[in-house]
């Protein structure tokens, strides 16, 4: 400790700073004057005696948008505090103090350690920790300087791997959706070469012999064991003729073209389940003509629930409270000939729904989904919410079947709770996994990877 006061340092909005007690050697800052407190991104939280001081340990990933770069970091805790998060939300927090290193100053901050998500950053620098040390120039990034992809490798230790992986592909369309981020870094993490394919950009020859798969730019994609296919509903048709392809090369898609193009016809769908014996609401299709009163009887009359079709992610789900309201909508869809359900509707549900995440015939993680208050649909991109939960017996085999029936390795399955028992609602092929990793701290995109290990009986020499 000196006497004299140092003189501050600017930063911007981002900085890199260093902990070396944790043995973080650079980490990025976000930089939030709005926050008192400091946060770091932390999972596997565990706390411990060391003699008899309560001491802390918890992973860090430290570099952001990389999940396969995690340390291990202990401290002693300081203190335990609730914290509102950027949601409003109280939670309960560890708080340790360390010091950390910015340019030449190195002086102690509290940090308190949270396994949500800090808006995509792995560190949040609050006024507490600024106080005395730093001024902020909020049109400044990076005062500091920067640190090169090249020195975080050496200082990570991320020299390339030598493969002995499996090759495996992730057939979708953007590389920075969560979803498609977590598989390409849980096949990484597992020693799999991965390799991320835009269903636009490929194309393909049709050889009775040789069937053969192009990227752009001519490159034969060749060597694949296995094929993730995440088809967003707009390129069913071409990302399933692509994902066809590659079944015609021998090449083991996890999901089969054929499932996915029949789980994307909803009608269709909900016949398969029915023929299978498995329980769904009830419900009545028309394509026009027919009356649109005897349409709402087929369900047992209003409250009923009108689903378009071509609809997802709950965008084209709507509740008629009464037979008056059923008959406008029902008029309305159809005066612009679109394809609609009519299904009863499932009210002791209470806006409720499951989300069973289903890998090669097991459930492997559950979670309910909330509609927002005011709202019936129970869907997380319409201000719903999540949490774990644990289904039935009923309920799993409900959903492991309706996965089989459907002939889909990997399915998110959703569930509606009704007074006669669980009915299925829709089989998902290419389930989200932001929501359910993030509810339940499940590693499913690496539960994907093990399931085609498995499946190509690969396993580590
Ligand atoms: P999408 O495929 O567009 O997501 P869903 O059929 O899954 O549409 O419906 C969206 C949400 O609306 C469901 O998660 C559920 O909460 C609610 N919902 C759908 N059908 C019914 C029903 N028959 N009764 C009550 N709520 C329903």
């Amino acid at each position: 400790m000196t006497n004299s006061t140092p003189e501050k340092i600017i930063i911007g909005c981002e900085e890199w700073c260093q902990i070396a007690q944790l043995g973080i050697p650079a980490v990025k800052v976000r930089v939030d004057s709005g926050a008192r407190t400091s946060a770091l991104h932390a999972f596997n939280i565990q706390a411990f005696k060391r003699g008899s001081m309560p001491w802390v340990s918890f992973d860090v990933h430290p570099l952001q948008n990389n999940r396969v770069v995690s340390l291990r970091c202990e401290a002693p805790i300081a203190d335990r505090r609730m914290i509102k998060n950027s949601s409003g939300a109280s939670e309960k927090r560890y708080v340790i103090k360390v010091p950390i290193r910015m340019k030449d100053q190195i002086w102690d901050i509290e940090l308190t350690l949270t396994n949500r998500d800090s808006m995509g950053y792995r560190m949040l620098l609050g006024r507490e920790a600024m106080t005395t040390r730093v001024l902020v120039d909020p049109s400044a990034n990076m005062n500091l300087g920067r640190v090169s992809d090249l020195e975080l490798q050496e200082m990570y230790g991320m020299q390339k791997k030598i493969r002995s992986g499996l090759k495996i592909a992730l057939l979708a369309s953007n590389p920075k959706l969560y979803s498609n981020q977590r598989i390409m870094e849980a096949g990484e993490e597992r020693g799999h070469e991965m390799k991320f394919l835009t269903i636009k950009d490929c194309y393909m020859k049709l050889d009775d012999e040789m069937p053969e798969v192009y990227y752009r730019g001519g490159h034969i994609i060749s060597d694949l064991d296995a094929v993730i296919p995440r088809i967003r509903p707009s390129a069913t048709f071409y990302g399933c003729a692509i994902a066809r392809q590659f079944e015609s090369m021998g090449v083991y898609v996890q999901n089969g073209s054929l499932a996915i193009t029949q789980s994307r016809d909803k009608l269709f769908s909900l016949q398969l389940l029915i023929k299978s014996g498995l329980d769904i609401p009830t419900t009545g299709f028309a394509n026009s003509p027919i009356d649109t009163n005897e349409l709402i009887e087929v369900v047992g009359g209003a409250p009923l629930v009108v689903k378009l079709l071509e609809g997802s992610q709950g965008r084209g789900v709507v509740l008629a409270e009464t037979k008056k309201a059923a008959q406008s909508v029902i008029n309305a869809f159809k005066s612009v000939k679109a394809n609609l359900l009519v299904q009863e509707f499932i009210k002791e549900a209470g806006g409720k729904d499951l989300r069973l995440f289903v890998i090669n015939g097991r459930v492997k993680a559950a979670i309910q989904r909330e509609a927002a208050p005011g709202e019936f649909r129970a869907n997380i991109h319409q201000g719903g919410s999540a949490s774990t939960i644990r289904p039935t017996p009923e309920e799993r085999r409900l959903a492991v079947k309706a996965a089989k029936a459907m002939g889909l390795t990997v399915a998110g399955v959703d569930i509606i709770r009704s007074k006669s028992g669980p009915l299925l609602l829709e089989i998902n092929s290419s389930p989200g996994l932001e929501g359910i990793e993030n509810a339940t701290e499940k590693d499913v995109a690496g539960m994907m990877i093990a399931a085609i290990e498995k499946h190509l009986k690969w396993s580590v020499s």
